[in-house]
């Protein structure tokens, strides 16, 4: 797209204060000011306007004459994205489209077992509306509280159950789109089986707002889990750590929701900035692994399952070592660990985000590649 020309900038801004009401259209540096930079600081730029549409109608409106004006614009959910993505160049004649007053959940259907969201939702209101009803969403992020639903399927998010559940493509089931020009793309069925033609939401999802912009989706939802285990297990190296991905993926895989795997680096980070988050528990192993499992039947069964897997993987120290939630409280806790990694790391200092996908068997010899580069220290990485 070609970029505006900036003589006509009031003409636009008065398009979009007509289109979204006057108060959805911000100009003002201060106001605009949480939307420009990239929450480390890594990428920023500035914008002619932060538009905040309110329906997919008003969307449709403000790219029509957008595409129509050759205005670039930057779609943006909660801008917890770590690539730039959702970040404006230096011009200041794009406008970023937030969705954020675009966050009703407009229906859970428990039949089907799918809610239909617009895309401006957080992650965490909607896993909250399903829980609410004895569902639950399993997309799983610590930027939760902040990111949107639209900002998930565009970059295909994964999280920490990606092991059982897989990257967000799998769990969606339909999407409005408002494309390029403004035209509204629909397929909102939610049907699980639809053999007739080409999946072009797919094409929407990983597309980083490249293609147009997602206003609405069905979601799967699945039913809460019955049992969950939670655990911390203390590990000397990588091969223990896959022996034990190995020997719970033997005894009991179609529990395993996620497996993170985390450095002594990444431990001692969050033990400097959130000292409370780790409080008394034995940190002094070169990784520990946090472990959830969750499947039907009884806590006794789902642990004793586990203490078999750890006892044919794990030495005894280890095992001694290892911190297993009781309740659910303290498998928040173990979580909030793995959580605060990212914000550990941000007020350690700048740092680099990768999000490298390998083969089990190669991450051993990877990661030790890396390490004597320098590369690496507080990754935490998903076998
Ligand atoms: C603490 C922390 C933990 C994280 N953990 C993970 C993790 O485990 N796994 C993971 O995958 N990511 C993770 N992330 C990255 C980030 O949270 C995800 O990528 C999230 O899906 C981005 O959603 P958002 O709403 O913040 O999108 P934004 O950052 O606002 O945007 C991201 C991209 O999507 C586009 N976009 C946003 N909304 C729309 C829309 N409605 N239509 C079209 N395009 C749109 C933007 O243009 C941009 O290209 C983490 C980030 C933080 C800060």
């Amino acid at each position: 797209m070609v970029n505006a020309d900036p003589r006509h900038t009031h003409g636009h801004l008065d398009f979009f204060r007509c289109v979204c009401g006057p108060r959805a259209v911000l100009t003002d540096p201060q106001a605009q000011a949480p939307y420009l930079e990239e929450r480390r600081g890594r990428f920023s730029g500035t914008a002619m306007a932060v538009v905040l549409p309110g329906s997919t109608a008003e969307v449709a409106a403000v790219v029509q004459y957008a595409h129509a004006q050759g205005i670039a614009m930057v779609p943006q959910g909660g801008h917890t994205g770590l690539c730039g993505g959702a970040v404006p160049d230096a011009s200041g004649r794009q406008i970023i489209l937030n969705l954020r007053r675009m966050r009703d959940i407009l229906s859970i259907d428990t039949l089907e077992g799918t809610v239909t969201v617009q895309a401006g939702c957080r992650l965490a209101d909607l896993q909250q509306a399903v829980e609410a009803k004895g569902w639950y969403f399993p997309l799983s992020l610590a930027s939760a509280g902040e990111c949107q639903i639209g900002g998930n399927l565009a970059t295909n998010a994964g999280g920490h159950n990606v092991l059982r559940y897989g990257n967000v493509r799998e769990l969606c089931r339909g999407l409005e789109v408002v494309l390029a020009d403004g035209r509204v793309w629909s397929d909102l069925s939610g049907l699980p089986k639809n053999n007739s033609g080409y999946d072009l939401k797919q094409l929407f999802i990983g597309s980083e707002g490249t293609l147009g912009v997602i206003t609405t989706a069905v979601l799967r939802l699945v039913r809460q889990p019955r049992q969950q285990l939670v655990a911390l297990v203390p590990v000397p190296d990588i091969a223990t750590a896959l022996r034990l991905f190995g020997a719970i993926n033997d005894e009991m895989g179609e529990a395993l929701t996620a497996f993170e795997l985390m450095s002594d680096f990444s431990m001692m980070l969050v033990a400097r900035h959130f000292p409370e988050v780790v409080a008394s528990l034995p940190l002094n192993s070169a990784w520990s692994v946090l472990v959830e499992l969750s499947r039907p039947g009884t806590a006794e069964d789902l642990l004793s399952s586990f203490s078999g897997a750890l006892d044919r993987s794990i030495g005894r120290t280890e095992m001694n070592d290892a911190v297993v939630a009781r309740d659910l409280v303290q498998g928040s806790r173990l979580w909030a660990i793995r959580n605060a990694i990212p914000d550990a790391q941000r007020r350690e200092g700048p740092s680099i985000k990768h999000d490298i996908s390998l083969p089990r068997g190669q991450i051993a010899g990877f990661i030790s590649e890396l390490y004597p580069l320098g590369i690496g220290d507080g990754v935490a990485n998903r076998p």
